[in-house]
């Protein structure tokens, strides 16, 4: 089977289920990464490619290392091995200047202002307001309210609408569901599909795998800071039940 990810199973030492040859340009891409929080790595040798268009899952039980792995991807973390290339380039610029370039991460934490109105949180997103609101018309009638006071899946619109609104040429996004009710949950997950659709590259962090994989062209299982398994969504979809039991089960975690 053809690896469209330009990374032999082997050499991550996992297995693959890639199956097309031909692909765009990666947008972003790690190669062989090792980075950690001090000098031993806590995610090693990793591979991960992100194309435009598509939603790319990264699945994994807690500790697997996803959040590790995204950061490094934000020019959060620096690699302790490896690279990241930006539309090809070789790049180590921390966030700020990644975001310059159209890149948007939203952390595991709500990144809305908790003090400021649902407006003036859209204002300092510095995207179109209409646009925002296109996205998530749920957030019309609270514009006056202050961003503290919403629910927790309110809170997730506005902080995806603020990202999204800028149509992000790479999107990364870290537990967007935490704690929140299924619905919502499948509210946000078709925002993102719809910003790969439009031509963004995503990477979505997810524990409702089966949720993730949905919306997902793509996915990769990190288990203790390794990729244990990539593949196609439809593929891994269908062999969900032996995912789950093998990389994602309490059992996993016990192992660690
Ligand atoms: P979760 O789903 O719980 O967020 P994760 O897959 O995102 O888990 P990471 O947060 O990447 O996992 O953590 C990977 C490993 O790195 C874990 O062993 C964790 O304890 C460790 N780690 C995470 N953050 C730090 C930090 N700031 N300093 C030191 N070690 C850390």
């Amino acid at each position: 089977m053809t690896n469209t990810s330009g990374n032999p199973a082997s050499r991550q030492g996992g297995d693959t289920l890639l199956s097309s040859d031909r692909a765009p340009q990666a947008r972003l891409e790690i190669r062989d990464l090792s980075v950690g929080y001090g000098p031993t790595p806590v995610v090693h040798d990793l591979n991960l490619v992100l194309r435009p268009g598509e939603v790319v899952a990264l699945l994994g039980v807690n500790g697997a290392g996803k959040t590790t792995t995204v950061r490094a991807l934000a020019g959060e973390l620096r690699p302790l091995r490896g690279e990241v290339l930006f539309d090809g380039r070789r790049t180590t610029a921390p966030l700020h200047r990644r975001a310059r370039g159209g890149l948007r991460y939203i952390t595991e934490e709500r990144s809305v202002f908790m003090e400021l109105s649902v407006a003036d949180n859209l204002r300092l997103g510095g995207g179109d307001r209409e646009r925002c609101l296109e996205l998530f018309p749920e957030l019309a009638p609270l514009l006056p309210r202050r961003a503290g006071l919403l629910s927790g899946g309110e809170q997730q619109m506005l902080t995806l609408a603020r990202a999204l609104a800028a149509d992000p040429r790479v999107l990364l996004a870290d537990e967007l569901s935490l704690g929140l009710a299924p619905l919502v949950l499948e509210r946000l997950l078709l925002a993102v599909r719809a910003a790969a659709d439009r031509g963004g590259a995503v990477l979505l962090v997810e524990q409702h795998v089966r949720d993730a994989l949905e919306v997902a062209d793509r996915a990769y299982v990190l288990s203790h800071g390794r990729v244990v398994l990539e593949g196609e969504a439809r593929e891994l979809r269908g062999r969900i039940g032996e995912i789950e039991r093998t990389y994602l089960s309490n059992a996993e975690l016990a192992t660690g």
